[in-house]
């Protein structure tokens, strides 16, 4: 059974974070049971959009510069990289390293940005869904991925760990491709399950010092979450950090296709360590214990039978437009944040948006509702419009 180690850890002070990490892995057996010295890793930041620290879209920068420090003094080459959310570009890299603190977290602790924005093809044959995919050369070339990720909601997926980080191992837009590829939710929590598997970090990280909470995983609002989550099973992790947020994991779609797959212990998910001096920093995870007050959720419940209704042609289009306008929870801009930079028209992978009189308007009969456009939106000008009618339905 894998160990989940949870850290109460309430501020972003490089000091305090490191002493936390450094116990935290020596209670996971130490770094050099997990990684072997000299190995060249790659460390998986979520680095969703350039947005400063402090609104928490990101893995905090303190985070990234401790977790890299303790690497190199371990005798690891590390790598810091993602590719986010939008086209992946040398141009917007560099903004986004430079705004998320990722570019002065590098510097201090002596490592390197990834810079290699090259991909290609992998077959993964034992996938479930997901046979082939683009991944990023720099993580293919690595000895070992570390998944360095943030605590947050998901407008899609309800939550996002250290699983759903690892889609950012798929170079820019081919990501949103692969919401189109399969806009059913199930098949993307498998695809994402596959991408994973495919992966397998040696260890998983959480930044749930701060986290983000309501319509994550940018549109949201920061929450104190005090906690550090260090697992060697990213979905052990994930179910922890469910707990730990006061969402119902059967409610979480890639914890449901991991446990589909046995791929962890759904009554595994924490272990306090030892005792000792460190005793008290320690906290177990029962929701019980839990210290934080549940997380605000998505609003994006919408009935089973809705989304495989979407699936039967007989019923004709009529009727799914009806669906589609009334009853799915679906996108809708607020014109006065907007500032027309069609970030999501280029996302869009439905082709659902056109932008008219410099404001976006969506064709709902495209639309999968993945919204990869409420995602990258610069300016929170996106939400997710519930009617009337789909809340009686599903409140
Ligand atoms: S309009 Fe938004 S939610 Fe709909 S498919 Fe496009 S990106 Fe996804
Ligand atoms: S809605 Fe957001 S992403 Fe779309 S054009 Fe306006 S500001 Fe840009």
């Amino acid at each position: 059974m894998s160990k989940v180690i949870a850290v109460g850890c309430g501020r972003y002070d490089l000091a305090a974070v490191t002493i936390k990490l450094e116990a935290a892995l020596e209670a996971l057996g130490g770094i050099h049971h997990l990684i072997p010295r000299g190995s060249r890793v790659f460390l998986k930041v979520n680095l969703l959009t350039g947005r400063p620290p402090e609104e928490a879209v990101t893995t905090h920068p303190v985070v990234v510069q401790a977790v890299a420090a303790l690497l190199k003094d371990a005798g690891m080459e590390v790598v810091i990289g993602d590719s986010p959310a939008g086209p992946f570009t040398a141009a917007r890299m560099k903004q986004i390293y430079r705004v998320t603190g990722m570019e002065a977290a590098a510097a201090a602790a002596g490592v390197s940005l990834n810079e290699n924005l090259e991909a290609a093809m992998i077959s993964h044959p034992q996938a479930h869904r997901l046979k082939q995919f683009e991944m990023m050369t720099a993580v293919q070339e690595a000895d070992t991925v570390i998944s360095l990720c943030k605590m947050k909601t998901h407008s899609m997926t309800l939550m996002t760990g250290a699983v759903k980080n690892l889609f950012g191992v798929m170079p820019g837009l081919t990501k949103a491709a692969l919401h189109f590829r399969f806009p059913q939710l199930a098949d993307f929590a498998h695809a994402m399950v596959d991408i994973c598997e495919k992966v397998n970090p040696v260890l998983s990280i959480m930044d749930g010092i701060e986290g983000m909470e309501g319509a994550g995983p940018s549109a949201g609002t920061v929450t104190p979450a005090g906690v550090l989550l260090l697992s060697t099973n990213p979905h052990q992790l994930d179910l922890a950090a469910a707990r730990w947020m006061g969402i119902s994991p059967d409610q979480v779609p890639l914890l449901a296709a991991a446990r589909e797959r046995g791929l962890y212990h759904p009554g595994d998910a924490a272990s306090v360590p030892p005792g000792g001096a460190m005793t008290t920093q320690w906290v177990s995870l029962t929701p019980e214990a839990a210290a934080v007050k549940p997380f605000q959720t998505p609003v994006i419940h919408e009935p089973d039978f809705l989304r495989r209704y979407q699936q039967v042609p007989l019923l004709g289009p009529g009727l799914a437009a009806v669906s589609n306008r009334w009853l799915r929870p679906r996108p809708v801009v607020i014109p006065e944040k907007c500032i027309s930079c069609s970030e999501c028209k280029i996302i869009c992978p439905a082709a659902a948006i056109t932008m008219v009189n410099r404001r976006p308007e969506f064709d709902l009969t495209k639309c999968i509702r993945c919204f990869c456009c409420q995602e990258i939106c610069p300016a929170k000008a996106i939400e997710i419009y519930r009617s009337a009618l789909l809340k009686k339905m599903a409140p």
